[in-house]
């Protein structure tokens, strides 16, 4: 194994340990934890060296990476579970979703149009029937100006639009905290986003980063998209 990859396995043990210590103390199971490896800013060679750790799910946040780097590893026969987290533009819909295993950041009706346009495409390209794409809606439940996301109020009228499409499955609700220096700081909202989910019927909470992921877990996350705490700091 490389340097990289030792390190990577090792803060992987780390991350493991430490979700189920905050499932211990929220009286939850850690196999309902998934961890996403957000790999932004770093080589295919690093994806790879991940899987090698035993990650099965690596997110990415911008179309112009994930491609490529999903088309590097399918070349030498690795097909990661791919999650988009970052702000989807509609013009990158098509290139996009033949990769991916799901979306993490619905938040208008009309990429969800875009999203179902495009699925139906392929399917008439005679692609094989495909599963509906797993989305997670994106709540700004902090409201922070330079945020994306939906207001939480908006909340009805994306689930309503979103569950419309035959290509869609609504999976949860997702979340991107504030900035703080405490952790605790942003466990209410968390807290809120598990109660937006809860009230509509929704189970997937993703939520959870580097710097807050232990109380995110121990509000009901069901996805972590982790990237600094697993493979260091990212490069530019
Ligand atoms: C970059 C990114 C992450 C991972 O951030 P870390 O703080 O490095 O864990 C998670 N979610 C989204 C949407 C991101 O863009």
């Amino acid at each position: 194994m490389t340097a990289a990859a030792t390190s990577i396995a090792a803060n992987l043990a780390a991350v493991r340990a430490r979700i189920a210590e905050a499932c211990e103390r929220a009286g939850r199971d850690p196999a309902e934890v998934t961890i996403v490896g957000v790999t932004k800013t770093h080589p295919p060679s690093l994806v790879e060296e991940a899987l090698a750790a035993g990650l099965t799910d690596i997110g990415e946040n911008r179309a112009q990476e994930l491609l490529p780097k999903a088309e590097a590893l399918e070349a030498r026969g690795l097909a990661p579970r791919w999650h988009f987290i970052g702000r989807l533009q509609r013009n990158k819909v098509r290139g996009v979703l033949p990769h991916i295993a799901a979306l993490h950041s619905l938040d208008t009706a009309r990429l969800a149009d875009e999203i179902e346009r495009r699925a139906d495409r392929l399917e008439g390209d005679g692609a094989a029937a495909r599963d509906p794409l797993p989305c997670y809606l994106e709540v700004n439940v902090a409201r922070e100006a330079s945020k994306d996301g939906i207001a939480p109020e908006q909340l009805p009228e994306l689930l309503h639009e979103a569950s419309k499409r035959r290509h869609i499955a609504v999976a949860g609700l997702m979340t991107v905290a504030p900035l703080v220096d405490d952790p605790e700081q942003v466990r209410p909202v968390f807290r809120q986003l598990r109660e937006l989910a809860h009230a509509h019927g929704l189970e997937g909470l993703s939520m959870g980063m580097t710097d807050d992921y232990a109380v995110a877990v121990e509000e009901g996350s069901t996805v972590v998209r982790l990237g600094r705490v697993i493979f260091g700091a990212r490069r530019s």
